[in-house]
């Protein structure tokens, strides 16, 4: 049989039947500017370049449920970047850690990744259409954020028990999320 090797895969639109066949494995490096959902929440300068690459790791393996039975086409996926976030305290840039440790199991489609999702713990991806892989990885990163990302000390201080001058004409708003990361520290108020 002639069986064509593969040495090339475009995470854009994998095979991932054919890569875990393979039980191949793929590194790349993205720059942080081509995930566009991601910079939309990153402190940036206006105008500025987006600086940074995230690292990413895919293996593909076949695993059988159980012995004898038809094994199905699992990808992990890991990724690490540091980004800088928006202090919810001080408004200032603070770094955050990113990581992505996730495995997946395809299913032929996304109809059969619908029905199924309920009932079962893992990530369900479609074979069909062929995932980008990249869009997957943005996703883990958007989910990997932290809620309220907040220096462990600002570097600057927060005036927050001096009494504010009253400005009539242009009252200062503070940012939702800074409200919201000092309502966190009375504790639960009993919701949900
Ligand atoms: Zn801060």
């Amino acid at each position: 049989m002639n069986k064509p090797t593969r040495t090339v895969w475009n995470p854009a639109r994998l095979d991932a039947a054919a890569f875990a066949q393979a039980d191949a494995s793929l590194e790349g490096q993205t720059a942080l500017a081509e995930l566009e959902r991601l910079v939309e929440d990153l402190h940036l300068p206006d105008d500025g370049p987006v600086p940074g690459q995230v690292a990413w790791a895919l293996r593909g393996e076949m695993r059988a449920p159980r012995t004898g039975q038809q094994p199905d086409v699992w990808l992990h996926l890991q990724a690490s970047v540091t980004v800088p976030l928006t202090c919810q305290r001080c408004l200032g840039p603070v770094d955050a850690s990113l990581e992505v440790d996730r495995w997946f199991r395809f299913v032929a489609d996304e109809a059969t990744a619908e029905a199924q999702d309920d009932d079962c713990e893992e990530d369900l991806l479609a074979l069909e259409p062929r995932p980008d892989m990249l869009a997957v990885l943005e996703d883990e990163l958007l989910m990997s954020l932290p809620l309220v990302p907040l220096h462990d000390t600002c570097p600057e201080p927060v005036p927050l028990g001096d009494p504010a001058p009253i400005v009539e004409a242009a009252p200062e708003r503070p940012h939702p999320f800074a409200q919201l990361a000092r309502l966190r520290g009375k504790g639960p108020d009993g919701a949900s």
